[in-house]
């Protein structure tokens, strides 16, 4: 048994059942035994593998994203670029590379990076050096400031979020308690909820309040004090009822209370209510677009050709690749199951890569 699920079963018998926000919470990000404070789960070795650890060219096409933008906004002397979640740092350097081919667009940057994992800090630092001299942030508050380009890639994801399930007797939380074998099971708490929506017995109803609650400070900062933030991670254009919690471990779907803290936790993500508390904010959106649309509309299969000309042909095919998976079509494939969502200070003209394509929010 792994040490966080020993951990958690005393807790549990001490103060009841817990909420699936606080189990995603602690399996993520304990101190000790959270999966993302004491690993790099990246790649073939590791559990899962993220577009900028796919290929170069998605940090590359992010940097001119984010130079477009800058553009747009008159250029201004000085600018945040923050990254939230930033992993490894690969995306960050990728970009970073682009934006030294722009030097005055450079100049303006201070880069800044969202992360909570001491592990992955490192990671970042050792990616970054000798490129740029990066601000650690522990929450997005003390990264905003001042006119911001803000990047996250499968950061939405990672954080917690409530279930609530439809019973006879209306809407019900989902909590995680004991299974009575001495291991962990999903159960419903007896007490009554808020919730009005009308949904059919079973239907299971995501809470997102953490990164809800993100995304309307993001786009209230944006509104003040100008910039442009862009979200990838696989999710939905439309909000719907349904469970979305998965655990990854090896490349493969495991079961999400098995061994906590050991593999990664993550649920899709509801595009059109992070549109909503965007808009709400009085932040402009674009999108959500699919990732494959978004990439093929900033020039991604230009960059290929051009990487794919000076290669030599076992690389060539490599790029080849790449390009396949990051556009890959159907439910499951990276083109499509990943989407793209930009908020932006209201008074910006439209955005590159969202001018096309652009989903329904109705199903
Ligand atoms: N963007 C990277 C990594 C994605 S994994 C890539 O595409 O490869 C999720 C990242 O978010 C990790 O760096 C993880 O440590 C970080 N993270 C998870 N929860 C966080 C939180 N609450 N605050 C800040 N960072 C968090």
């Amino acid at each position: 048994m792994s040490a966080l699920k020993a951990e958690l079963i005393r807790l549990i018998a001490d103060e009841g059942p817990i909420p699936v926000s606080r189990y995603m919470a602690l399996c993520l990000g304990h101190p000790r035994h959270g999966y993302y404070m004491t690993r790099d789960p990246f790649g073939a070795q590791g559990d899962f593998t993220t577009a900028p650890e796919i290929s170069q060219m998605f940090g590359e096409l992010i940097a001119l994203w984010a130079a477009n933008v800058w553009q747009a906004m008159g250029a201004p002397a000085a600018i945040r670029l923050i990254e939230l979640g930033p992993g490894r740092g690969t995306l960050m350097a990728d970009a970073l590379r682009v934006a030294n081919g722009l030097p005055a667009f450079r100049k303006a940057l201070s880069v800044h990076l969202v992360e909570t994992s001491p592990a992955l800090r490192a990671a970042q630092d050792r990616t970054l050096a000798g490129k740029t001299e990066p601000v650690w942030h522990d929450s997005i508050a003390t990264a905003l400031d001042g006119p911001v380009l803000v990047i996250a890639n499968e950061f939405l994801d990672a954080l917690p979020l409530d279930q609530f399930v439809m019973t006879s007797q209306g809407w019900r939380e989902r909590l995680v308690g004991p299974d009575g074998q001495g291991g962990l099971g999903f159960g419903l708490s007896a007490m009554e909820t808020r919730l009005s929506l009308a949904a059919p017995a079973g239907a299971v109803f995501e809470q997102p309040t953490v990164a809800l609650d993100i995304v309307a400070a993001l786009s209230r900062h944006l509104v003040q004090a100008g910039g442009a933030a862009l979200f990838v991670d696989y999710g939905s254009a439309q909000s719907g009822f349904g469970d979305t919690l998965q655990a990854m471990q090896q490349h493969a779907y495991v079961d999400p209370l098995a061994e906590p803290g050991e593999a990664d936790l993550t649920v899709h993500v509801d595009f059109a209510r992070m549109a909503q508390a965007a808009l709400r904010a009085g932040a402009a959106v674009h999108g959500p677009v699919r990732q494959g649309d978004f990439l093929r509309a900033l020039g991604l299969a230009e960059r290929a050709q051009a990487l794919s000309a000076k290669a030599r042909p076992d690389q060539a095919q490599a790029v080849g690749a790449a390009f396949d998976r990051l556009t890959e079509a159907g439910e499951t494939g990276m083109g499509e199951l990943f989407k793209v969502l930009a908020l932006s200070h209201p008074g910006l003209p439209p955005l590159p890569g969202f001018d096309l394509h652009r989903l329904p929010e109705q199903g």
